[in-house]
């Protein structure tokens, strides 16, 4: 659906309320009404993913209501907004997105949905890695999924500190001392990951995922992340791709293909097939999994991916 329309769908709605909406005031009202006195208002504050979602809460704590638009499983890179992504964002206090090009279809959903809010770039103070466009030789492009690093993450972090105490000063103390406790655990988060990841043989150390999100992992921990599709899931691999990999598979003994919860698992199917390679199972790449998967949160997230690699890759 196009943005247009998704804003001429809610303004049409706004001008004649529903009997739903009647009907959903009169909810609210009654649970107000139900709950507890002195109920405090929080600051709503939108995510365009879910990692970043993750990341305002810990540093929101109770003083927040966060939102992330792409939700469970969902690829940022192609996401379609929703009529209800605008709602979400006229009603946001704060923005926060991640930039350096991922979420191309997020000025146009501000656009629609009128958004005053502040935006923080949570990237900012990232250093970008840039790679060449494989289908575009000489073209450089910028890789967005620079939160696979936890020194990033910690960047990411401190932003979003900032921006919340912008928006709301009354909170500064309390987004300091969730933000410094998060870090902290952070921290502990990144000497666990180079401590997996020295499990693993040198020799080992490279293998195969669907697109290419875990360059900076790759960068930070020493390990080889080869990928059939680009930094984006937007263009698919070619038959010439898949074919070039299983050949570099072959030649290079890489152990290894993993899924990727945003992506379609037949391809790795395939090329694990055609190669010999094993499936080393599910990466959480580019967002989070439900409360009942397993990376509800950033730190699962990455704990799930280095369980998946040391089970495949050491020994
Ligand atoms: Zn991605």
């Amino acid at each position: 659906m196009e943005i247009d329309e998704l804003q001429r769908a809610t303004e049409t709605e706004q001008l004649m309320p529903t009997r739903r909406h009647v009907m959903i005031v009169a909810a609210l009202t009654a649970a107000a009404m139900a709950s507890p006195a002195r109920a405090q208002t929080k600051m709503n504050v939108v995510a365009t993913i879910s990692i970043l979602g993750d990341f305002a809460k810990n540093v929101g704590g109770d003083r927040v209501a966060v939102t992330a638009l792409v939700g469970p499983g969902g690829d940022a890179h192609v996401y379609s907004p929703t009529p209800t992504d605008v709602r979400t964002l006229s009603d946001a206090k704060l923005v926060i997105v991640n930039g350096l090009g991922l979420e191309g279809w997020m000025a146009r959903l501000v656009k629609a949905a009128a958004s005053k809010a502040p935006t923080v770039v949570a990237t900012k103070g990232v250093k970008p890695r840039k790679m060449e466009d494989e289908h575009k030789p000489g073209r450089m492009v910028t890789d967005p999924h620079a939160w696979q690093s936890i020194a990033n993450a910690k960047i990411y972090v401190a932003d979003i500190r900032d921006g919340l105490i912008k928006a709301d000063p009354a909170g500064k103390s309390t987004y300091e001392a969730n933000a410094k406790a998060y870090i902290a655990k952070l921290d502990d988060l990144e000497k666990e990951v180079k401590a997996a990841i020295d499990t693993i043989p040198a020799g080992r150390r490279r293998i195969i995922t669907t697109h290419d999100a875990f360059g900076y992992f790759g960068e930070a921990y020493g390990m080889e992340f080869i990928s059939p599709e680009g930094v984006s899931t937007e263009s698919e691999a070619s038959a010439k791709d898949v074919a070039k990999i299983i050949k570099q598979i072959k030649e290079q003994k890489i152990p290894a293909v993993f899924l990727e919860n945003v992506s379609d698992p037949r391809l790795m199917e395939q090329i694990a097939k055609e190669s010999g390679a094993k499936i080393g199972g599910t990466l959480f790449s580019d967002a989070l999994s439900d409360d009942k998967g397993p990376a509800p949160t950033y730190v699962d997230m990455m704990h799930n991916n280095i369980r998946q690699f040391t089970a495949a890759l050491a020994n």
